[in-house]
């Protein structure tokens, strides 16, 4: 099995992990026109936390 990723910042990068982990055998190919601190990626802040506008997930957002 062979995968084409188009991408080397956060999404592609992930998916070929993911990739890699449940095909250890597949080959992984990674494509893209930039890489490492020349993409979005390597400048975002990565910050995950609730603001103070966060007030957890509503009933119409919760209900099936
Ligand atoms: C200043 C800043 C701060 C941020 N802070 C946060 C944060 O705190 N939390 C958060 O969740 N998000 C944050 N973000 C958003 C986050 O950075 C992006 O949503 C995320 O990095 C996008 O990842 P990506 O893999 O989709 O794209 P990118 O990291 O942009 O990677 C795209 C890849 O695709 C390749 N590519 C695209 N088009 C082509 C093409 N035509 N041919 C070949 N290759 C191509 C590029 O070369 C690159 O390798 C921030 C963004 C910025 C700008």
């Amino acid at each position: 099995m062979h995968f084409g990723i188009l991408g080397s910042g956060v999404v592609g990068l992930t998916t070929a992990l993911e990739l890699q982990q449940n095909y250890p055998n597949a080959q992984i190919t990674i494509l893209a026109d930039r890489f490492n601190e020349d993409t979005t990626s390597h400048v975002a802040a990565g910050i995950f936390r609730p603001g103070t506008s966060f007030t957890g997930p509503s009933k119409e957002i919760t209900q099936i």
